[in-house]
């Protein structure tokens, strides 16, 4: 995998700060709404409304003919959901809301994984323990580590909770494209280390890993991502900047 690796300006980086605080207030907001009664259609309105009244363009609307803000992934469905109005939360659901924003050029990207209380304890330590698998993974972070070595530790951080990773679905770097070198893979491929990253380097990691076995399947609308085996699916995603002594959340 040759893969040039953008390092980013004092500039640029200045406006993925900008842009990532908005998504993140918007995916704060959003994330508030989520009660048993209220549909998906209606998260992605607000978001919608939310980030074109700051100026900030959804930069999944239009993605390869993606029709809306965000990707709200219920239980099983993994990613790429479509927010629909008869997906409505109940008691029990737990929900990754996604959404990618451009600000000046420059996108960020970011994932909020919510549940909808009274949950079970299986729902309950899913998000917890992605928090902190999120949170692990950040903390390894720094100037001078391996790509290789990031994706093994994340691997590590999902299996040592017992969960298995979706082989498919990866992280990546991100800037003036939404998907831009490398990709962040949430597993460590081969034996070597990989392209080494340095500090000015913006990465949106996301961990995305199952209950269950870790296989997926694609349906019918050729976007929404589910479990093969209907087991529970977490993604959890920050971007994020590489600095001289760790990172900085842009999101
Ligand atoms: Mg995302
Ligand atoms: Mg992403």
């Amino acid at each position: 995998m040759n893969q040039q690796i953008a390092i980013k300006t004092q500039a640029e980086i200045e406006i993925m700060r900008e842009g990532g605080k908005i998504l993140h207030e918007c995916l704060q907001l959003t994330a508030d709404m989520v009660k048993p009664g209220v549909s998906t259609y209606e998260l992605d309105k607000f978001a919608e409304d939310f980030l074109r009244k700051h100026d900030v363009v959804p930069s999944f609307k239009g993605y390869h003919g993606f029709p809306a803000t965000l990707c709200t992934s219920v239980n099983e469905q993994v990613v790429h959901t479509i927010p629909t109005k008869t997906q409505i939360l109940k008691p029990g659901d737990i929900i990754s809301i996604d959404c990618g924003a451009v600000h000046k050029k420059m996108h960020t990207d970011s994932t909020v994984l919510v549940g909808v209380h009274p949950l079970s304890n299986q729902a309950d330590s899913l998000i917890k323990n992605s928090e902190d698998i999120l949170d692990s993974t950040l903390n390894f972070i720094r100037d001078g580590i391996y790509l290789n070595d990031l994706s093994e530790h994340i691997e590590k951080q999902i299996h040592r909770h017992g969960y298995n990773v979706v082989q498919e679905l990866t992280g990546h770097g991100i800037g003036y494209k939404l998907h831009e070198p490398p990709h962040v893979l949430n597993y460590k491929e081969g034996t070597g280390r990989g392209p080494q990253l340095k500090a000015g380097t913006t990465l949106a990691i996301e961990p995305i890993f199952t209950t269950g076995n870790g296989r997926i399947q694609t349906l019918h609308d050729k976007w929404t991502i589910v479990t093969a085996d209907g087991s529970l699916a977490s993604q959890i995603e920050h971007t994020i900047l590489i600095t001289e002594d760790g990172y900085e959340i842009l999101t």
